[in-house]
């Protein structure tokens, strides 16, 4: 019997520490199928916390071969050296101009945010929730939940993403639109480099911009992320005083930011019997022991995974 309301905000929510009790659990993976296609079905409220492998699962790709195909120029120009290998470690490269740094930075957003449609798999796995109260917290910067059609105002997306740019210091709190900018820069680059009147300036300071991507405490969060930030805390806490069950269904989240999903999560099932969770992952799908039959950890093609369930639920 509870008394009183809680209520549970991101900033509480973000408290979780590491488990010591982690184990690769033992259960055949038919088995773990079922489990976790009965969790999704029995619950009320399915939180879905989306990490790295799952845009990796669905199709999304950032080096090997592809990347030395559509970035063949940036290549020549920099070098194939530790940068010029993938799309996250060339965004690294100490672009020596401001051309150059858009001219890069242009191309990533095409190609791995405005272009990209690696939808399919985020349209199963929606189509598997129907019906459900959902609600998305997404560390990735894609947009592939929104374009495979989760309401806007059902995703939280907490490190920015590759439509906005930013004050380069943060002097105020407002990101900008950048898809038109970027579709400009795209049709415009010129060896690699953007032209000059494209550049864009901040506004209240004159300053340089940057991705709005968090890199460091300069990341701008203006009002639609704190906005996104109460839905998200408002979408749990309702969930938890419901008393009724809760399945989080964590996606490709590893150990490189485990803060902001992982440990959270794990900390929710310490503390609420009437929640559940279904971890996929490619390689991490450790469960903390203690969870018992609470939760299920599927360390497998994480694509292969949720078609499963989703023939199964
Ligand atoms: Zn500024």
């Amino acid at each position: 019997m509870m008394f009183g309301k809680k209520e549970i905000t991101f900033e509480n929510f973000l408290s979780g520490i590491p488990a010591r009790d982690y184990i690769f659990q033992k259960t055949p993976y038919e088995e773990q199928i079922r489990q976790a296609a009965k969790m999704i079905k029995d619950a009320d409220y399915v939180l879905i916390g989306a990490g790295a492998g799952m845009s990796a699962a669905a199709g999304a790709i950032y080096g090997g071969e592809w990347f030395e195909e559509n970035f063949a120029d940036f290549r020549a120009k920099y070098g194939d050296g530790p940068y010029m290998q993938d799309m996250y470690s060339a965004g690294f490269y100490p672009y020596p101009s401001e051309e150059a740094y858009w001219g890069y930075w242009s191309k990533q957003c095409m190609k791995a945010g405005i272009e990209a449609d690696h939808t399919p798999l985020h349209k199963t796995l929606l189509s598997l929730l129907d019906g459900k109260r959902i609600f998305c917290l997404s560390t990735n910067a894609d947009g592939q939940f929104e374009k495979a059609g989760l309401p806007v105002d059902k995703i939280f997306c907490t490190q920015g993403d590759y439509f906005h740019i930013q004050c380069a210091k943060g002097c105020h709190q407002r990101r900008y639109d950048a898809v038109d900018l970027f579709h400009q820069m795209d049709a415009a680059r010129n060896e690699c480099l953007i032209p000059s009147e494209l550049v864009p300036k901040c506004p209240v300071c004159g300053g340089r911009m940057n991705m709005n991507l968090r890199i460091d405490h300069r990341f701008v969060q203006d009002e639609e992320w704190y906005e996104a930030e109460k839905r998200f805390g408002d979408f749990l806490s309702e969930a938890i005083n419901s008393g009724k069950k809760i399945c989080l269904l964590e996606l490709g989240v590893g150990f490189n930011t485990p803060t902001i999903i992982r440990f959270p999560f794990e900390k929710l099932m310490r503390e609420h019997e009437q929640i559940s969770l279904v971890r996929l992952n490619l390689n991490e799908a450790v469960i903390p022991e203690s969870f018992g039959t609470r939760a299920v950890g599927i360390n497998a093609d994480m694509k292969k995974s949720i078609e499963d369930i989703f023939r199964l639920a």
